[in-house]
C-alpha cells in the first residue's frame, strides 16, 4: 500500500489523470485506494474520483446503452459542431515495393468530418496501396472495399450508433464518462 502510494505520488498530474481515466478499471483494489488517496491530496475534483469508482463497477447493458446515446449526441471532436457523431473503421494501405503498411483506425466524428477522413483514406490507398509486392496488391482491394462499406453508415444509418461506435464507448468507458460529466 505504502509503495503504491509512493508510486502514484511520484507521478505528475497529467499521468495521474490519464491512469484515472483510462486504466482505473484494470487496477487492483489496493492500487485504486492508493490512486484515490493521491488524487484527493492533489485536489482533483470529485467527478474524476467518482468516475474511478464507476469504472470499477460492471455496467449493465442499459447503462452502456445510455452512455452510447448520450455520447452520440455530443459535439464532433474534429470540427466542434454540435449534433450527432458516429464512428467508422478506416483502413489505409501505403506500399513501397517490398514494404506494405496497413493501418486501421477508428474515427469518431460528425457525418461531414468522417466523410472527409474516409475519402482521404480511399484516395491515399488507391494511389499508394498497390505498389507493394505481394501484400500491396492483396491488401489494397480489401481496404478499398471495407472503406466503401462505411458509406452505408455515413449515408444511410448515421443516426444509429454503429457497432464500431458502441465498441469504442465500451473500450473507452472512463474517457467517455469523464468527457460527458465535464460537459454537464
Ligand atoms: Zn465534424
Amino acid at each position: 500500500m505504502e509503495k503504491l502510494h509512493d508510486y502514484y505520488e511520484s507521478l505528475d498530474d497529467e499521468k495521474l489523470q490519464r491512469i484515472a481515466v483510462y486504466e482505473a478499471k484494470d487496477l487492483t483494489s489496493e492500487a485504486v485506494d492508493a490512486l484515490i488517496d493521491v488524487l484527493f491530496d492533489r485536489g482533483f475534483n470529485e467527478t474524476l474520483i467518482n468516475n474511478v469508482h464507476l469504472q470499477r463497477e460492471s455496467l449493465s447493458d442499459n447503462d452502456i446503452h445510455h452512455l452510447v446515446g448520450e455520447f452520440a449526441t455530443t459535439e464532433c471532436p474534429y470540427c466542434g459542431k454540435p449534433g450527432r457523431i458516429n464512428a467508422i473503421k478506416v483502413t489505409e494501405v501505403v506500399s513501397f515495393i517490398l514494404f506494405t503498411d496497413v493501418q486501421k483506425k477508428v474515427a469518431v466524428g460528425c457525418q461531414e468530418c468522417l466523410g472527409q477522413i474516409l475519402w482521404k483514406a480511399i484516395d491515399k490507398t488507391s494511389l499508394w496501396g498497390w505498389w507493394g509486392l505481394p501484400s500491396g496488391i492483396l491488401e489494397t482491394p480489401k481496404a478499398l472495399s471495407s472503406n466503401r462499406a462505411n458509406f452505408v453508415i455515413l449515408n444511410e444509418s448515421f443516426e444509429t450508433p454503429s457497432d464500431v461506435f458502441i465498441e469504442y464507448v465500451k473500450s473507452n468507458i472512463g474517457y467517455v464518462m469523464n468527457y460527458l460529466s465535464y460537459k454537464h
